[in-house]
C-alpha cells in the first residue's frame, strides 16, 4: 500500500502486546477504509503495518484477520509455517488444565 494509513498514528503508539488489545483492535476497524475493509474479507488478513515492539530487534508486519471463535484479531505472523495464530486461542490452548475465569469474549464485528 503506498498511500498513508489513516491509523498510522495509532500504530506508532504500540510499544509492547498488550497495546494491542480489543479497544485497539476497535478503533483499527474504525478507521480502515472502504478498500482496506475489500481487502480484508477478499484476502482473510490485512496487514496494518510495521510495528517495533520493546526488545525486539526489527519492526514487524501485523495482521488483521478474523479467528472463528473470537472474531477479529491482530497478531505477526509466527511459527513454523509463519502463519497468524489468534493470541486468544494461544491463550486457551495454554491455559487448559487449569479453569477460565475470565468473562466471556465479545466479538468485533465490521460493518462494510
Ligand atoms: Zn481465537
Amino acid at each position: 500500500m503506498n498511500n498513508k494509513l489513516v491509523y498510522e498514528d495509532m500504530i506508532n503508539e504500540v510499544t509492547t502486546l498488550e497495546d494491542i488489545n480489543e479497544d485497539f483492535i476497535l478503533k483499527i476497524i474504525n478507521n480502515l477504509s472502504i478498500k482496506e475493509k475489500i481487502m480484508l474479507k477478499l484476502q482473510g488478513s490485512l496487514e496494518i503495518g510495521k510495528i517495533l515492539i520493546y526488545g525486539w530487534k526489527n519492526r514487524l508486519p501485523f495482521y488483521l484477520f478474523k479467528c472463528p471463535d473470537h472474531g477479529y484479531q491482530i497478531n505477526y505472523l509466527s511459527g513454523h509455517y509463519m502463519s497468524l495464530h489468534c493470541p486468544k486461542c494461544l491463550h486457551q490452548k495454554a491455559q487448559t488444565t487449569e479453569l477460565s475465569l475470565e468473562p466471556p469474549m465479545t466479538e468485533i464485528k465490521i460493518e462494510a
